[in-house]
């Protein structure tokens, strides 16, 4: 990405319609095209290994148009081109007769604590690592925020059983496999 930024300064520092400048965007083009196989190889050999060790897969659905005006996460999110990847395992998950679950992106995933079903309203997204105020586990935030992703994708197939909701709607969970985790 880096080289790609020097390349491209370097183009818009030569000359309009000059034969450097055109020698100078054919340099950024190829670094283009390069990135884009390096990605889309990365994405296929990662699908491959997911799919291949893995009955069923749960994503989150992400707002992205609202993240994309977030600057810090824009660069992130266009980086890792999530949809694309997201289509690579949906077909392979149909040509192996895998299942991909989703989630709503209004479920609490990020903020609540895998462990007590805590609510944390006060995480943001630089927390990378919290603690929870309630039972003290120590999280790792994506960590956590993939094995609730996992629950909630499980009990909306009706996989694990909630066995008490608390509070306002989903704030709270207490659930016997919830634990088991
Ligand atoms: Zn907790």
């Amino acid at each position: 990405m880096q080289r790609l930024t020097v390349l491209q300064r370097r183009m818009s520092k030569k000359q309009k319609s000059s034969k450097k400048r055109a020698k100078a965007k054919f340099a950024v083009s190829k670094l283009h095209k390069q990135i884009t196989n390096q990605r889309y190889d990365f994405q296929y050999k990662l699908s491959s290994k997911l799919i291949g060790n893995n009955q069923a897969l749960a994503f989150e659905t992400l707002n992205v148009s609202d993240m994309l005006k977030n600057h810090c996460l824009a660069q992130y999110i266009a980086v890792a081109s999530r949809s694309s990847f997201i289509n690579t395992l949906k077909y392979k998950a149909e040509w192996y007769g895998k299942t991909i679950l989703r989630i709503g992106q209004f479920e609490p995933s990020t903020k609540i604590c895998k462990m007590c079903g805590f609510q944390n309203k006060y995480l943001t997204l630089a927390d990378r690592e919290w603690d929870c105020p309630d039972c003290n586990t120590k999280h790792d935030w994506d960590i956590n925020v993939a094995i609730n992703i996992k629950k909630f994708a499980l009990y909306k197939q009706n996989l694990i059983c909630i066995l008490h909701l608390r509070n306002e709607g989903m704030s709270l969970w207490t659930c016997e496999q919830w634990f088991k985790e």
